[in-house]
Order: C-alpha cells, then sequence, then structure tokens
C-alpha cells in the first residue's frame, strides 16, 4: 500500500473502486468478494483516507462495503424514496418545499455511502431527464454571459430568478465540495447574487471522508457567501484527528455547521453509540441537527431499523445529556413530504405495513416499517 497522502487531490486521484485496491487497505471475507465478483447495484468507491477508518471500526467498515443484501429490494422500497424526480423543475433542480430549493451541483461523491438516498443517480451521469423538465422561465443572464462552468445551470438560475418566494437554497449532489474552488466560488457568487435567497447552505460529508478538502483557501471562500455547512456523520469513529481538524478550521472562519446522522442497524441504534458522536460533534462545534430514519431506498433494508427504535433511541437522549447534543428524530416523509419531527408513537397510526403520518400541511404519508 501506498503511504497516504494529505492532499485532498491525491485522495481523489487514488480513491479506491475496484476490489483488487480496496485489498490493500482491507482484508474481505469470501462473501464480500463474491459480491464484488458480480454485478454492483449500487456505485462504489471509497478515499484512503476513509478506507484507513474502517480498518479499525466494523460500524465504517458496513456502510462502504458493498454486501449481497443489498440486490434485495424489500416491500416499498424504491429508487426515489422522496419522490425527488416528481419535483425537479429543472435538471439540476428538486423544488419541493414552498420557499427551499434542492440545487444537485454534481453526482460524484469521494466515497459512496450504500444507503444513499440519492443512489440512483450519485456516481452515475446525470438522469436522463426528458418529459420532466417543465417549461423554461426567461433567465435574467443571458446564457452567453454564464462562465463556461456554469452553463449547465443556466435554466436553474434562471428558475430561482422567477421563482421569487424562493429564500434558501440548499446546495447538494452528490458532493459539492468536491469540486474546485473556482467552480464552487462562481456557483455560490451567482446564487448569492440573487436578490431574494437569504440562506445558502451546502450538504457534504467532505470533512468526514476528505477532511484534506478543508483548506484555508476552500475556508475563505466559504465563508465570503455566508455559507452554512450541513454534514453527514453517522458514527464517533469518523472523528478523525484530520475530520476534527477540518471542523475546528471551518469553525475558525466563522462557517456555521449541523449535521444530519441516519439511523442505521448494527452501526449507531445505541443510546451510546449515539451520546458518543453527539457529543463528539459538540466538541468541534457541529450542532446534530437531524436523526434521519433511514430512507426506503432499494437495497436498504439491512440498515433500516424499526421506527419504533428510534422514538425509544430519542427519547432516551433527551433529559439525560447536554440538550444541544440532542437532535430531532425524523422521517423525511416517503414520496415529497418533507422531513416531519417524530415526538412519539402517538404521532403514528400504524398498519401491518408501516406507519402514517402528516406533514406541515396535515397531509398523511406512510413509511414501510414492518420490517422487525
Ligand atoms: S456522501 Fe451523501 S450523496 Fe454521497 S453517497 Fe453518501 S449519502 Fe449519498
Amino acid at each position: 500500500m501506498e503511504s497516504i497522502s494529505h492532499d485532498w487531490k491525491w485522495q481523489i486521484a487514488n480513491r479506491i473502486a475496484t476490489r483488487e485496491q480496496l485489498e490493500e487497505y482491507i482484508e474481505l471475507t469470501e462473501e464480500e468478494r463474491a459480491v464484488f465478483d458480480g454485478e454492483l447495484p449500487l456505485s462504489f468507491a471509497v478515499t484512503p483516507h476513509y478506507a484507513n477508518l474502517t480498518r479499525n471500526s466494523e460500524a465504517l467498515r458496513k456502510t462502504v462495503i458493498p454486501v449481497g443484501a443489498e440486490n434485495n429490494v424489500g416491500t416499498g422500497e424504491l429508487a426515489d424514496p422522496l419522490g425527488e424526480e416528481d419535483h425537479r423543475a429543472t435538471p439540476h433542480l428538486i423544488h419541493t418545499y414552498p420557499d427551499k430549493v434542492l440545487f444537485l451541483a454534481t453526482t460524484f461523491c469521494s466515497t459512496y455511502c450504500r444507503y444513499c438516498t440519492r443512489s440512483r443517480m450519485v456516481g452515475k451521469p446525470q438522469l436522463n431527464l426528458e418529459g420532466r423538465v417543465p417549461s423554461r422561465p426567461p433567465s435574467a443572464m443571458n446564457q452567453s454571459e454564464q462562465s463556461p462552468a456554469l452553463q449547465k445551470y443556466a435554466d436553474t438560475f434562471a428558475y430561482i430568478e422567477a421563482h421569487t418566494e424562493i429564500r434558501d437554497v440548499l446546495i447538494s449532489g452528490g458532493d459539492p465540495l468536491t469540486m474546485t474552488d473556482s467552480v464552487l466560488d462562481e456557483l455560490l457568487s451567482r446564487v448569492r447574487n440573487i436578490p431574494h435567497i437569504r440562506m445558502v447552505r451546502i450538504g457534504s460529508k467532505v470533512p468526514v471522508v476528505l477532511p484534506q478538502r478543508i483548506t484555508d483557501d476552500l475556508c475563505s471562500i466559504l465563508r465570503k457567501h455566508r455559507v452554512w455547512l450541513s454534514l453527514h456523520f453517522i458514527h464517533a469513529d469518523e472523528l478523525s484527528p484530520e475530520t476534527q481538524e477540518a471542523c475546528r478550521k471551518l469553525s475558525d472562519h466563522g462557517i456555521g455547521m449541523v449535521s444530519q446522522t441516519v439511523l442505521l442497524k448494527g452501526i449507531n441504534d445505541t443510546p451510546e453509540a449515539l451520546k458518543d458522536l453527539f457529543y463528539g460533534l459538540l466538541e468541534i462545534n457541529v450542532k446534530p441537527y437531524y436523526l434521519l430514519q433511514c430512507d426506503p431506498v432499494q437495497g436498504s433494508e439491512h440498515f433500516r431499523t424499526t421506527v419504533d427504535k428510534g422514538i425509544e433511541l430519542i427519547q432516551s437522549l433527551h433529559g439525560h445529556i447536554c440538550g444541544l447534543a440532542v437532535p430531532q428524530y425524523v422521517i423525511d416523509a416517503p414520496g415529497g413530504g418533507g422531513k416531519v419531527p417524530i415526538l412519539g408513537k402517538e404521532q403514528l397510526t400504524r398498519t401491518a405495513e408501516g406507519v402514517a403520518f402528516k406533514n406541515y400541511l396535515g397531509k398523511e404519508y406512510f413509511y414501510p416499517d414492518q420490517i422487525g
């Protein structure tokens, strides 16, 4: 195994994308080797940094190493569980909430999580969106004036400009922090120059899987555009010295950070695992924001806990640890109802197949929760 470099571009250039490369870092079981030799339903890649962490963490290993169970499609599981494709406003934009949009800037991640809600698209070329793109609003900026790097987003900027009710842009993907400084700077400038936009967030797992990317230059760009980061952590074993340094650097530059944690069976579904993670996050100035019930994406059954388990876990934290360390437990309503805070079992109507609950508009949604 080549020695690991602290340069983020080296980490991406040398990321592990085959079984042979992975076996230079960790020993695979016969079953895992057989899975690799078949066709993988989800994209596979992991940075050398994260692969190194998996050597001492069974929990992290489970989140990135393919297993046979991801070929099974459980009851109620969908390729697009959140119904994002039905809310696609432009090829790069999902508009579900009244004043918030999700800007899908890239389909690239340095490391692919096996439970990813967008596994249908991450690591793959942009989806064929024929027939899904609504008529285009007039753009305030002529396409020829756009920088070449941003031309593919012209429709998206035009849509945001035309929809003056939009206040909040969440730039996600894929992982936007894998883009170069110059493209990210241009993209953020373009969004920030839209007068009605008040909040710009980036969703990212980069400080965890590619902490070397958090350079002073990147921090200055994020600070200049007053960006909040919505980070994705699932276990305290991810809080490596490099990740702690990256988050402290972001914090020192005045970047606001919150975290989203997907609740994962056999990985973080104990009070101790969650307490360790949430206290660890506060120590590096990241506020635990959401504990997310795992979305019913195809091939996720082996990762999903019951909703009752999620409620028990969050109730085991309230009052027992610092209030700031307790996130909201939410279900992202399948089909596009948005995130719904789950406070107790009385909020749910049970059927044999799952649980029904209402979102912020009083509309009923259903989560397939038959697994025990
Ligand atoms: S980092 Fe986010 S978008 Fe990328 S694979 Fe993981 S969950 Fe999906």
